[in-house]
């Protein structure tokens, strides 16, 4: 028997109560069995998001909202920026591109996070850009960017949106949507939110929804529109994915029980172990800037190939970590603490880590890492 541990940036282990709730029979999604169950889904949501918006429910994984964020508030051959620092900002390019506007980038070298004053300059100079889209936290480097000196930037600008992508940050960092000028903003299922993968969520402002009503671009299934008069409804504008929606009711009451601080708080906690615990073991952390608590990139030692790594421990330990992508594979391996994470989750996944590192020669002493864990998480 090999027993299985989930350490992922996403998807994420999902605790026995939500798994409970969803094995429940299947509801119909226009009956009054769901209406109070989408009701109190789009309130815990409102409480998350910290938000008074609307936040939609999209039967898609969190890149779906991601185009939900592009397709419902511009028009074709209008001008964004992009902040590109990992895989999930290129990405925000590509679905840009491929509705059609014109991407300018600030390219941030990977590792680290944007500085909101040279946001501050582009828009200076240029007044066509419509939107910001960024990254909170950027998973395929672990930086967590500064959302808060960004909003504060960007909320100068009264024709350009502020749209952030917290699919992995969401629930491990305490992003203020509304206090913060946040415009659109996604989160997705399968990270913090302790879900299996399949929903999106996606928030607007009353600035993006006047600019949506302007916006001509082709869009059938994401029709945010649509989904805000069906939400007014408690419905969707399909059919609702009635398990998972049930499951994150289940979900946010665990969180709601822990409280939105406290929640953040051990996040922080379990980040900060990990990070101190790879440094104990003399390795570096990948994010030279703002290391996100949502997930923590790992420098592999010379010689030590971090996609070996990351096959080891899933194959002689069980243990499902991330490699790196893009010109940080086999540099990096990235271990998460999100979401249903706890004081062991980080001592095993730094415990096997030690393992296969020396078992693959680097020269360790075992214990090292797990002792400065250890330490801190007493604490
Ligand atoms: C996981 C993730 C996504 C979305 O991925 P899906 O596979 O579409 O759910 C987007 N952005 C970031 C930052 C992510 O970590």
């Amino acid at each position: 028997m090999l027993k299985r541990y989930l350490l992922a940036p996403g998807p994420t282990p999902v605790p026995p109560e939500v798994l409970l709730s969803m094995a429940m029979p299947i509801i119909h999604h226009r009956s009054p069995d769901f209406l109070p169950v989408l009701d109190s889904a789009k309130k815990g949501l409102q409480w998350l998001f910290q938000t008074k918006n609307d936040v939609l429910i999209l039967a898609s994984t969190g890149t779906g909202g991601m185009v939900g964020a592009v397709n419902n508030f511009f028009n074709p051959g209008e001008k964004v920026l992009v902040i590109n620092g990992g895989k999930f900002g290129e990405r925000w390019t590509k679905i840009c591109q491929a509705y059609g506007l014109r991407v300018e980038e600030i390219v941030v070298e990977w590792g680290y996070s944007i500085k909101p004053a040279l946001v501050e300059s582009a828009l200076k100079k240029d007044s066509e850009i419509k939107a910001v889209f960024v990254q909170a936290t950027e998973t395929s480097t672990g930086v967590y960017h500064d959302i808060k000196g960004l909003g504060s930037v960007i909320k100068n600008y009264p024709d350009t949106l502020f749209i952030v992508d917290a699919i992995s940050a969401l629930v491990a960092e305490d992003i203020r949507t509304d206090e913060w000028g946040i415009d659109v903003m996604v989160g997705g299922s399968q990270k913090g939110l302790m879900l299996p993968p399949g929903l999106a969520f996606v928030s607007v402002s009353d600035k993006a929804w006047k600019k949506s009503e302007a916006s001509k671009m082709p869009r059938f299934y994401f029709n945010f529109k649509k989904e805000r008069e069906n939400l007014a409804k408690n419905q969707t504008n399909f059919t609702s994915a009635v398990t998972l929606i049930i499951g994150l009711n289940e979900a946010i009451k665990i969180l709601q029980k822990e409280g939105l601080e406290n929640v953040f708080k051990r996040h922080a906690r379990l980040a900060n172990a990990t990070r101190e615990a790879v440094k104990a073991l003399g390795l570096g952390i990948y994010s030279k800037e703002s290391p996100s608590n949502s997930v923590t990139a790992i420098e592999m030692p010379e010689g030590i190939d971090g996609q070996l790594v990351y096959k080891t421990l899933r194959e002689k330990y069980g243990i499902t970590g991330a490699g790196g992508q893009d010109k940080a594979k086999g540099k990096i391996y990235r271990m998460a603490h999100l979401g249903y994470a706890d004081t062991f989750d980080v001592i095993t996944g730094i415990a096997a880590l030690e393992m296969v590192l020396k078992q693959l020669g680097h020269p360790i002493r075992l214990g090292t890492g797990v002792a400065r864990a250890q330490e801190l998480l007493m604490e």
